[in-house]
């Protein structure tokens, strides 16, 4: 083989595995809902776009500065002061091209060959692929109890002298629950004393239900940002609707983002300018698009909580946060993948299988959609799944006939 064995290694996303082979079922007419979609439906803010596009019509979008534009930075730095009640210097960010990216450049800062990385299960389907790409082991911790909520207690025992980072997600991707405080305060702590970094992934971290506020990991640190081990990502992309912008960030200790930076310009250069300027006038812009977008997204997690409900046999988790749930469907199957593959073939529904996720016998549903896409979505799983639904369905125009069960 004349392929890197590392690279032959690294799994295909799931997820935009998915997203293809919902367009091209589309293509042939198929009526398909997207249960499987992660980012929200509605448009940019409109000050995004006004910004990105008074950027272009200087025609003058040249290589800028790696770590980031100034104006950017500048917004970045309000937004954590908001946010976080933290003060943090333009040496201290650096903007990347999404989250993603983001994520990349800190394993790849932070990792020597075989240092372990500990993932909370379930986890978002790329950090474990993400950390073997920088020569690291990903450790995957499970809650023992059946819940989605990690115990510090198990992750203390799958700490071993190569430890060098946790990766911690909440709101979570996929089970929509948020950690708690008492978690975060006793996870920090520990990873503090034992020189761990704590990578805070926040990227969904405005979207969360019922009254909720969300608890950064930096209030339970005395440290400030030069000696703490928390590195926060975020970006616009869940919150502002802009995922096709790629613009995430990272709060770090200067020397961290100096190394960073030095890595990023030997792989992208910078981030391109215009996509920053949008991003720039989402986070000065006004603010009640999040939380319209929260609301709504509240709403569906309601509808798709009533639905699954009336559904035998399935239980769920209700989310506190994201547009995630991840119901546990092994009454009808423990396979998720091929459960998920019978969905899209059957229904036309695209579901995620939870093995993606490190939590087999699972799917995990995206309520980012129409509240009808939700109805209908769970309308034609239940008309797949479950004899006691009635046997036929119409999807699209064609009425279906179940003969499987
Ligand atoms: N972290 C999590 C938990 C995510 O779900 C995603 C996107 N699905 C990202 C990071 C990446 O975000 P971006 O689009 O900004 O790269």
């Amino acid at each position: 083989m004349t392929y890197s064995t590392l690279a032959l290694s690294i799994a295909e996303s799931a997820t935009l595995r998915l997203n293809e082979q919902a367009r091209l079922l589309r293509e042939r007419g198929e009526a398909v809902i997207h249960l499987g979609i992660g980012e929200p439906k509605n448009r940019a803010p409109m000050t995004a776009l006004l910004g990105a596009a008074s950027k272009l019509n200087t025609g003058d979008i040249k290589y800028v500065p790696t770590d980031g534009l100034p104006g950017l930075k500048k917004a970045i730095i309000r937004y954590t002061e908001e946010n976080y009640d933290r003060l943090v210097a333009p040496e201290n960010v650096i903007v990347s091209a999404g989250a993603k990216q983001s994520i990349f450049n800190i394993l790849y800062t932070l990792l020597n060959p075989q240092d372990e990385v500990i993932i909370l299960a379930p986890y978002w389907v790329s950090y474990p692929e993400i950390v073997k790409m920088c020569y690291g082991i990903p450790v995957i911790v499970r809650p023992e109890d059946g819940t989605f909520h990690p115990r510090v207690e198990e992750i203390e025992r799958a700490v071993t002298s190569s430890t060098k980072a946790i990766i911690l997600n909440s709101p979570n991707n996929p089970s929509g629950i948020v950690f708690s405080d008492e978690f975060l305060a006793q996870i920090v702590d520990f990873c503090e004393r034992r020189g761990i970094y704590v990578l805070a992934d926040d990227i969904y971290h405005k979207l969360v239900f019922d009254g909720k506020q969300p608890t950064p990991a930096y209030r339970f640190t005395t440290k400030d940002v030069e000696n703490s081990k928390i590195i926060v990502i975020n970006g616009v992309a869940k919150l502002y609707g802009m995922t096709g912008f790629r613009i995430g960030w990272t709060i770090a200790p200067r020397k961290m983002v100096e190394v960073m930076t030095n890595v990023q310009s030997q792989v992208t250069t910078c981030v391109s300018p215009f996509l920053q300027t949008a991003a720039e006038a989402a986070l000065i812009g006004m603010q009640s698009i999040v939380e319209q977008l929260r609301l709504t997204i509240q709403n569906n997690r309601d509808v798709i909580m009533n639905e699954l409900h009336g559904f035998t046999g399935v239980k769920c988790v209700k989310p506190q946060g994201t547009f995630y749930c991840l119901p546990d469907f092994r009454a009808y199957k423990q396979d998720s993948v091929e459960l998920s593959n019978f969905l899209l073939q059957r229904a036309y529904v695209v579901t995620v299988p939870g093995k993606e996720f490190g939590m087999e016998g699972h799917l995990r549903l995206s309520y980012a959609g129409s509240v009808k896409d939700v109805t209908e979505g769970i309308a034609r799983i239940k008309w797949a799944l479950d004899p006691n639904s009635p046997n036929e369905i119409y999807i699209g125009d064609k009425k279906m006939v179940r003969d499987w069960l």
